[in-house]
């Protein structure tokens, strides 16, 4: 019997826990604490810190099988999804770490029998790769060698030393590298693609298909200083990695990642949804892989916080729903079906990532709202498209500019990834570097552009070099910096550091900025959306000297160091300093904090578990929370939530803060939150009696009792980005003071009014009615006035070429006044022109009219309006025996009126 996918992915694990290896969850596919990384891309990426040396784990070795995104920078695969049997954009990555314990000899051994004696792999169909310098200045690998030789049954036919391409593993230009170790599988001869081609040479790494690699080990041993320069490290380490989904379709004797357990049942819901027959499948495999690829994919980011966007990760997790449902086109999927897809990655994935089967319901929702979106423009951005492939210009260029990719992305929603896909189909390429300036131009005009603060200037290894000092002469421990803000505001110690301009200093003088460094330090640092500290750092040789600080940062590990200024004296290193955070500022801060933990939890209480945390800022004057939401929230359902969040306030509960491991916290429903890095250990927060009302891992600080809150008064409800809300709230003095002030505006509205408080709304409605009335009988009593100064103008018309003619102003007549005016001297004459014109509310306006015997000689009431209305900067139109017209300049009154007799006989033809 074949073993499924997921029993191999648990034997992997199991077999390393049976040698002492700690199970270490998968992080979120969101590394945490690492800004220069999209996504987690390895195994490693969590353990990145410890090989760096900056920080260490409670055990030494690991084993998991980690979630892995390769989409964006050096491994981006998703331009081959599809195409083959072997690629994704997410993939599982199996792996076991020894941080300075066991080395090459247990960890090749251990790989060997795994495979051959767990998972029975012929061993005749195994190879191996180890680390030989074709430069001959590195040492080559004979310790994996021998080892390799001394496996039982190993052929020693199939051990092959590569060079540093294929087998020297590096993190970056510097720092932990080492020689690797690969196994390879080979499917035999009959498998060479390129077996008819009399040059090829067949081998392992020929890329002729004949052999996959089945997994690395890394041996980190060296310290890279320089270009040529290697030093051995102190503590060597072991990095595997072995892809879930290749080894599964080996061991199951499948031809290709996709036809194994994992992923086939994924294919099978889009060919019964497209009520494919087998052989239509066949024939169409790069739509259904790329779906169940994608589908997989969009369901583990959903799952992680990653919501459909416009930038960064959230653009992916739009890009790749996009992406399917283009390629379901092909297969006639129209309506929304992803969510049915998706159901079966959470029924197969579920037990091994339980995060899916918590989030069930956001990741469905989310995924048939992104289709449902992008349905509404893919027809028209798929027809426009071709009219620009259509394009004899881009046809004999054979390629589509960069704007026209980036607009059709702009006004369609289209992204570049599909409009390549689909180019790509005729042969012609896109401008990506066009369309990357044409976005980046766009960001820049729309404001976006200025996404990072003003950066430190102080290089890294200045920190770096003091911290050196510091630990050399005993004057700091080998932890670093102490870092506590929990228990105390103040604490006192010397200073060990002084830094001004970028560069350590003795001695610093008033109006100085700088950076200090204590031994210890009660100040918080930002983090979690809680801002830092600010305070004072003074003498303790009574008011010697003083600096105001403004933030406080980790630089580098071990170091933490204060900003700020001097205000007074001229601190030296070695004084004893005595470190003050701003304590009424901190309790603000700690109050909103606070609620904002209670403010989430009744989020989810009124909305749903899905309203979860997206962002989140806490301040001294007040606190801002985002969080998942696809629709407004009502009136009444934010009223509640307040109300909510004061009652909790006003049961006055005990906080509960206990550190305890990562993984029985989570096991506990703690939530977590992503983008931010947990240790093994980690800090939680509980408020309630039972732990249903909150429970979260926070490092930030709280206040004892909820009842220390006092107010919480939401202060805004609105969205920031499509499916994610924003609200933001006020606590303590700062809500006092909001509703004291509201309430001394109604007291002031209501003793002008001369009514009580509560009578308010009352007496502003009578007040808003009889205003209504007041105005329709000024209206009335304005056209009455009109009517009677029209009256003695009709009087005593001018005669123009033997016709009688108006043109006249009336004071504060509306449009209507000013037409039934012109029926007046339409009654009473039968033959000739009326122009009226007004001021109302400082803005000219004008009527005409014209008699229709005068029409049939010429004249038309819409052209002389237009004459008229150019002299107040305005205009106008209308029929030939009727029109008006509106300005802007009611000083040009009388000159406007003067354009009539010129108009009059340059257009009136004589009978
Ligand atoms: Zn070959
Ligand atoms: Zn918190």
């Amino acid at each position: 019997m074949t073993l499924a996918g997921a029993q191999i992915r648990q034997s992997f694990i199991d077999f390393f826990v049976e040698r002492g290896h700690t199970i270490v969850p998968s992080a979120p596919l969101v590394p945490g604490g690492d800004a220069t990384l999209l996504f987690t891309n390895a195994g490693m990426v969590q353990f990145k810190d410890v090989f760096l040396g900056t920080d260490n784990r409670p055990y030494t070795r690991a084993v998991n099988s980690q979630k892995c995104m390769r989409v964006s920078g050096k491994h981006n695969d998703l331009d081959e999804v599809g195409r083959d049997n072997t690629h994704h954009t997410f993939f599982e990555m199996l792996g076991n770490w020894s941080f300075g314990d066991y080395y090459k000899q247990e960890a090749l051994a251990w790989y060997w029998e795994l495979l051959t004696e767990v998972w029975k792999l012929p061993k005749d169909r195994l190879w191996a790769t180890y680390f030989k310098d074709e430069l001959n200045s590195i040492p080559d690998d004979n310790e994996a060698k021998e080892t390799w030789l001394a496996q039982p049954g190993f052929n020693p036919d199939h051990l092959i030393g590569y060079g540093r391409k294929d087998n020297f593993w590096e993190m970056a230009e510097t720092g932990p590298c080492g020689p690797c170790s690969e196994v390879h599988y080979d499917f035999g001869p009959e498998a060479c693609r390129l077996k008819d081609d009399p040059n090829h040479i067949c081998h392992v790494n020929a890329g002729c298909g004949r052999w996959t690699e089945l997994g690395n080990n890394v041996f980190i041993q060296y310290n890279r200083l320089s270009a040529d320069m290697l030093v051995p490290l102190p503590q060597k380490h072991v990095d595997t990695g072995m892809g879930l989904e290749r080894i599964v379709s080996v061991i199951q004797g499948v031809n290709g990642n996709y036809e194994t357990d994992l992923l086939s049942p994924l294919l099978d819901c889009v060919q019964e949804l497209a009520g494919q027959s087998d052989h239509d499948r066949a024939n169409n495999l790069t739509p259904y892989r790329v779906i169940a690829d994608h589908v997989r994919a969009a369901s583990f980011l959903i799952s992680d916080g990653v919501i459909p966007g416009n930038i960064g990760r959230n653009y992916v997790c739009r890009m790749i729903i996009r992406r399917a449902a283009r390629f379901a086109r092909k297969l006639n999927l129209i309506e929304p079906f992803m969510a049915k897809v998706a159901e079966v990655v959470v029924e197969n994935y579920g037990e091994a990532y339980p995060e899916l089967r918590r989030n069930r319901n956001t990741i469905l929702e989310t995924i048939t709202r992104e289709e449902k979106r992008f349905s509404e423009t893919l027809d028209s951005a798929t027809a426009q498209l071709n009219l620009i492939l259509d394009d004899d210009d881009v046809k004999s260029k054979g390629i589509i500019n960069g704007e026209a990719a980036f607009e059709l992305y702009a006004t369609l929603g289209m992204p570049l990834e599909i409009t390549r896909d689909i180019a790509r189909e005729s042969n012609i390429n896109v401008d990506e570097e066009g369309f990357k300036n044409a976005l980046e131009q766009h960001r820049i005009a729309s404001g976006a552009g200025k996404a990072f603060g003003e950066m430190l200037k102080t290089d890294p290894e200045v920190y770096q070099s003091i911290f050196r000092d510091l630990v050399d002469a005993g004057k700091l421990s080998k932890d670093g910096v102490f870092y506590d803000p929990y228990s105390r505001i103040s604490v006192n110690g010397p200073v060990l550091a002084l830094i001004k301009e970028g560069q350590p200093v003795v001695k610093v003088y008033p109006k100085d900025k700088v950076e200090i460094l204590l031994p210890e330090t009660c100040f918080y640092i930002e983090s979690g959306g809680q801002v830092s500290d600010t305070g004072l750092i003074i003498s303790d040789d009574e008011g010697k000297w003083k600096i105001k600080v403004m933030d406080v940062f980790k630089p580098a590990a071990g170091v933490i160091v204060h900003i700020g200024e001097v205000i007074e004296g001229s601190p030296e290193i070695g004084e004893i300093a005595k470190a003050e955070v701003d304590a009424p500022r901190r309790i603000d801060i700690m109050r909103n904090h606070t609620a904002t933990h209670l403010l989430h939890a009744e989020l989810h209480k009124v909305l749903g578990d899905h309203a979860r945390q997206a962002g989140s800022l806490v301040a001294p004057d007040r606190l801002r929370f985002d969080f998942n939401h696809p629709k407004p929230i009502s009136k009444t359902e934010l009223l509640k939530i307040e109300k909510l969040v004061n009652k909790a306030i006003l049961s006055n509960y005990e906080l509960n803060i206990v550190i305890k491991p990562l993984q029985q916290a989570i096991n506990e429903g703690a939530m977590a939150l992503f983008g931010e890095k947990y240790g093994a250990t980690v800090r939680t927060i509980t408020i309630g009696k039972d732990e249903d009302l909150s429970y979260e891992l926070c490092g930030g600080t709280h206040v004892d009792e909820t009842g220390d809150i006092g107010l919480f008064l939401i202060t805004y409800e609105g969205s920031i980005a499509a499916g994610v809300r924003r609200i933001e709230a006020v606590t303590g003095f700062r809500a006092y003071e909001i509703a004291r002030q509201r309430m001394n505006t109604l007291d002031q509205v209501a003793q002008s009014l001369t009514c009580a408080a509560h009578e308010v709304t009352d007496k502003v409605d009578t007040l808003l009615n009889h205003q209504n009335e007041l105005q329709k009988e000024i209206k009335i009593l304005r056209g009455q006035l009109a009517k009677d100064n029209f009256a003695d103008v009709l009087q005593n018309p001018l005669t123009v070429m033997g016709i009688s003619v108006i043109a006249t102003s009336l004071p504060n007549a509306d449009v209507d006044t000013l037409r039934s005016l012109t029926d007046m001297f339409k009654q009473k004459f039968d033959s000739g022109v009326v122009v009226l014109g007004s001021v109302l509310d400082e803005k000219p306006l004008f009527v005409a009219a014209i008699t229709p015997d005068l029409i049939k000689l010429g004249l038309h009431a819409g052209q002389l309006i237009k004459a008229v209305a150019t002299e107040v900067d305005g205009s106008g139109g209308g029929k030939p025996e009727m029109a008006q017209a509106g300005g802007k300049n009611p000083k040009k009154m009388s000159e406007a009126l003067d354009k009539v007799i010129p108009y009059i006989k340059a257009n009136l033809k004589q009978v």
